[in-house]
């Protein structure tokens, strides 16, 4: 299997290179040749995650023989998870929750992130080279101390993290700001994430910043590299083989899932595994206030030009969401002309509008809905007063988007994706349930321990007392430079 970019068919490379250039020069997105390539059905009762993403990634990952390919996932699902299931899918009255935040960091990023460093290693040992991977990475929030973690002295490569200053949540600011690890650089930038992303998109491609860098190969642990995609269609089949297993439906019974998207990345993985030949009926786009994929999915139209919203599901503040440029190349059958006159007019003119036929393809699959921040209260408060169950904001997004699309199909099992532990937004979730409010976020999150009787994920309750090793803050404008810098630094002979 080769991969192309987005917007010209004929640069293509292995699976391997994909991964380790992260974005192709023309700036497009590397994506596989064929997605269509029917996975064999799993034995669903007894399969193990480890099983399943062996089984899922195997026919993307040509270049990699099996044994490369078990050795990275060995190395990722481990006891690094609080639980042996990785991924466990919980009953609630009217859907299942399947929790994707009990990885080291307590958000879904780590189900990629913990696998693509060994996979971006074990393509960089086939290669024989002897460049340092520089990982540039901007993050809404959850991604950099995902990648900070994953990344973390692994040999031959370096990262870089970029963050909107005020853009984040307190936690995960400090996640990003006490990490270890002698290879790693965290900057936040005075703007919002979709400047830190533009920032890191351009210098990529700029020739300039290239050069800066001798023996130096810059990559992204961004969803714009495929490395994190194809991790991420693994727990689509895991929630699909624990219904199964549970006896709540049976193999080759459509099921929904409910995502609450940003980047577009999450949801774009279960699209391929739709493609791959899992049973999904709809997908459910579920946006906050930032709610330019809602629009688009009813009308066609892209369009960034409009209020950015900082809401309390910090990770989906988005209003560029590049996976989208994947999704266009997919639905239209591979049109690379399409895709690149499409986003050379976002970056022209910040919109673009896709072919009639196209929008058709993509709401036969697609649902898009929005929840304002005051819908997102509700769900949190409901839930835990009637089920007793705790979700963050960001789940919340999506669970309103599975009770708005239960009224119209209430016939299909709907599956909503949980996509960061409570603990991590500690008092917008304590706000939610009218509890007082401490100033402190970790008081904050003993308090909500004590409410609910679960234990503050073990990465979280570190945090309080791990000294901050990076303070810098600068505005876009000097990004490139900090960057070149930053090349030139981790130039050897
Ligand atoms: C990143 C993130 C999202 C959005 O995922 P995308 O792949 O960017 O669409 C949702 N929730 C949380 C908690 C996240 O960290």
């Amino acid at each position: 299997m080769k991969f192309y970019s987005t917007r010209n068919k004929d640069i293509t490379i292995s699976a391997g290179q994909a991964m380790i250039r992260g974005l192709a020069e023309d700036g497009g997105l590397f994506v596989p040749d064929n997605l269509d390539v029917h996975i064999p059905e799993p034995d669903y009762k007894n399969v193990s995650y480890q099983d399943l993403a062996f089984a899922v990634m195997r026919p993307f990952l040509e270049d990699f023989t099996d044994e490369e390919l078990q050795a990275c996932i060995r190395l990722a699902y481990d006891d690094k998870y609080d639980t042996a299931d990785i991924a466990p899918l919980r009953r609630l009255s009217d859907s299942w929750l399947l929790e994707l935040w009990h990885g080291p960091t307590a958000a879904f990023k780590d189900l990629a992130l913990t696998i693509m460093p060994h996979m971006l290693t074990t393509a960089y040992a086939k290669e024989g080279r002897d460049d340092t991977v520089a990982i540039l990475t901007a993050t809404s929030g959850d991604t950099g101390k995902a990648a900070l973690a994953g990344f973390a002295d692994v040999p031959n490569t370096a990262i870089t993290v970029f963050f909107p200053e005020d853009g984040v949540s307190p936690v995960q600011k400090r996640q990003m700001q006490t990490s270890r690890g002698n290879n790693v650089s965290v900057i936040a930038v005075r703007g919002n994430f979709d400047d830190c992303q533009r920032m890191v998109k351009e210098c990529t491609t700029d020739p300039e910043v290239r050069a800066a860098g001798k023996h130096v190969t810059i990559s992204s642990a961004n969803s714009i590299n495929i490395g994190r995609l194809l991790p991420q269609m693994v727990y689509y089949y895991a929630a699909y083989a624990a219904l199964v297993k549970t006896g709540a439906i049976h193999a080759g019974e459509e099921v929904s899932f409910a995502v609450p998207t940003g980047n577009f990345g999450d949801i774009l993985a279960g699209y391929m595994a739709r493609r791959s030949g899992l049973p999904i009926r709809h997908l459910l786009c579920a946006s906050n206030e930032n709610n330019v994929l809602t629009d688009f999915l009813h009308t066609g139209t892209y369009d960034a030009r409009r209020p950015f919203h900082m809401t309390m599901s910090p990770s989906m503040d988005i209003l560029i969401s590049s996976n989208l440029e994947r999704l266009l190349f997919f639905a239209s059958g591979g049109n690379d002309a399409m895709v690149r006159s499409c986003m050379k007019s976002l970056w022209d003119t910040g919109a673009y509008t896709i072919p009639a036929e196209l929008l058709t393809a993509l709401q036969e699959i697609f649902l898009g809905y929005y929840a304002p921040e005051e819908a997102c209260r509700r769900e949190i408060a409901n839930l835990y007063r009637q089920e007793q169950v705790l979700i963050d904001p960001h789940t919340a997004v999506a669970m309103h988007a599975m009770h708005e699309y239960r009224k119209l199909h209430s016939d299909v099992p709907c599956v909503v994706l949980s996509t960061a532990s409570p603990f991590k937004f500690s008092r917008s979730v304590l706000a939610c349930l009218d509890q007082p409010l401490p100033e402190d976020e970790f008081e904050a999150m003993r308090n909500l321990a004590a409410l609910s009787g679960l234990k503050v994920p073990t990465g979280l309750a570190e945090l309080e007392t791990l000294p901050v090793r990076f303070r810098e803050v600068i505005d876009r404008s000097e990004g490139k430079a900090v960057i070149m810098k930053r090349m030139e630094e981790l130039s050897h002979d």
